[in-house]
């Protein structure tokens, strides 16, 4: 049986907090890989500034570059509409078989309390081992209240940092070095995104 984090998002840009969540989980839960799955179009977000596929694609691809546990999965940037993560997570099931894997499913503090609002929340708990972290800024919704017994928290140290304070820093014209990959920033530079 192959264990594997799973780590959705919608990565515009992926910055170095997405990095460390997910090298700290691997190794506190003894995974041996985590895919990132960045998200088409997000069921909660509003999409309509939402940084191109493919940008966000190869700013990951350029974010994990040389690290052999960390590998993307492109199957939601694939997929024609909204990205559900149930969908995605039967996917990955009937894709990978052959591996009879044991997914991982990593969500942050914010994704808890809005479980509530997502696609069959409790079949992704069943389908999956949903491991949640937290985030500063947020503590557990009332709401999420009947999910907790079903999630494993786990502590990881944290950094106050979000993809909307990176696009912020970035139009502002201020540093950020130190808080994405200096090859995700080359990119963006040459690119001209967040503008
Ligand atoms: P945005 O600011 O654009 O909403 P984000 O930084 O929240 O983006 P996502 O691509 O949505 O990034 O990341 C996926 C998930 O990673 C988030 O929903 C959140 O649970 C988690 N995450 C991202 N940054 C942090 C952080 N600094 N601390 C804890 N969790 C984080």
């Amino acid at each position: 049986m192959k264990k594997i984090g799973l780590f959705g998002g919608t990565f515009d840009p992926i910055h170095n907090g997405h990095l460390i969540i997910a090298e700290y989980l691997r190794v506190e839960l003894d995974l041996e890989e985590i895919w990132f799955i960045p998200a088409r179009i997000h069921p909660l977000k509003n999409n309509t500034d939402i940084t191109s596929a493919e940008d966000r694609l190869n700013m990951l691809k350029l974010a994990i570059d040389g690290d052999q546990h960390f590998r993307i999965d492109d199957l939601e940037l694939r997929r024609e509409g909204i990205s559900y993560t149930i969908d995605t997570i039967d996917a990955l099931h009937e894709n990978y078989r052959h591996l009879s894997p044991e997914f991982y499913f990593f969500i942050g503090m914010d994704n808890v309390n809005e479980l509530h609002q997502w696609k069959e929340p409790k079949q992704i708990l069943t389908k999956s081992k949903v491991v949640a972290f937290g985030r500063p800024g947020f503590t557990p919704h009332e709401k999420a209240k009947e999910f907790l017994p079903y999630i494993r928290f786990v502590h990881v140290p944290l950094l106050e940092i979000s993809s909307t304070f990176v696009r912020k820093r970035i139009r502002e014209g201020l540093s950020v070095r130190y808080i994405i990959a200096d090859s995700v920033f080359k990119y963006i530079q040459e690119k001209q995104l967040y503008r």
